[in-house]
């Protein structure tokens, strides 16, 4: 069994240090953001089972990276980090999305503790109809966490930009995403990487290697003058 990726985002080196050493303790893995940009980048690229957020970051608010995080289609739980209890309010009140919070300063048993919580909810056999792992359309079968695809029950190869991609479609059925917000989504805010082209190019690796006929798709399809869609 693979350890659960656990994401750490707090700027306080201090912190993170003894955060790194308590999880790895208890068997899990850990990748570490100093701030909320870097965050984002890691939970897209990474696919984190869990994300432990501090509100109070550098660069953005910790409100700021979940709101992005849910609007994006991430789904895995996520426990803020609160300095003071008045913050507390603000964490429940403003349904961000955040899962649970612990008010610094905490002790590592329980964080350890509300962290199992966290992923028997979200991961464990009485939550798999609420967090589905694999989906499946036509003869295509994705498999979210492990990050792999199967066409007829074949393995098919996807390069990572295809696979967040598609996740990213997966993710939000129906609605349609504008090529500059998939270059967002994919690539990262001000990536000078992406343009409108690349998408159009990796969209066309995605239907050439997953639809049955790629020149009239039938679940990655295109949405004139607004983008792609997954249509389920
Ligand atoms: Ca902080």
């Amino acid at each position: 069994m693979t350890s659960e990726l656990i994401l750490i985002v707090e700027d306080e080196r201090a912190v993170v240090r003894g955060l790194e050493y308590g999880l790895r303790n208890e068997g899990f893995a850990v990748v570490w953001a100093e701030n909320g940009r870097r965050a984002l980048e890691l939970a897209r690229g990474q696919a984190p089972s869990l994300i432990l957020l501090d509100l109070r970051l550098p660069d953005m608010t910790g409100f700021d990276v979940c709101r992005q995080l849910r609007l994006e289609g991430q789904r895995q739980p996520i426990l803020m980090l609160t300095a003071r209890d008045e913050e507390v309010d603000k964490v429940l009140g403003l349904e961000l999305g955040a899962d649970d919070y612990v008010v610094k300063p905490y002790r590592l048993r329980e964080l350890i503790s509300r962290i199992r919580a966290l992923l028997r909810r979200a991961y464990g056999e009485f939550s798999t109809a609420t967090t589905p792992t694999l989906v499946n359309f036509g003869q295509i079968q994705v498999d979210l966490e492990r990050l792999l695809v199967y066409r007829a029950g074949v393995l098919t190869e996807l390069t990572p930009i295809e696979f967040r991609l598609l996740r990213h479609l997966i993710n939000n059925p129906q609605r349609p995403f504008g090529r500059d917000q998939l270059i967002e989504v994919v690539w990262g805010y001000d990536s000078e990487i992406g343009n409108d082209r690349t998408v159009d190019v990796h969209m066309r690796h995605l239907r050439q290697k997953l639809e049955d006929d790629p020149a009239n798709p039938r679940w990655l399809v295109t949405v004139r003058g607004a983008g792609y869609k997954f249509q389920t």
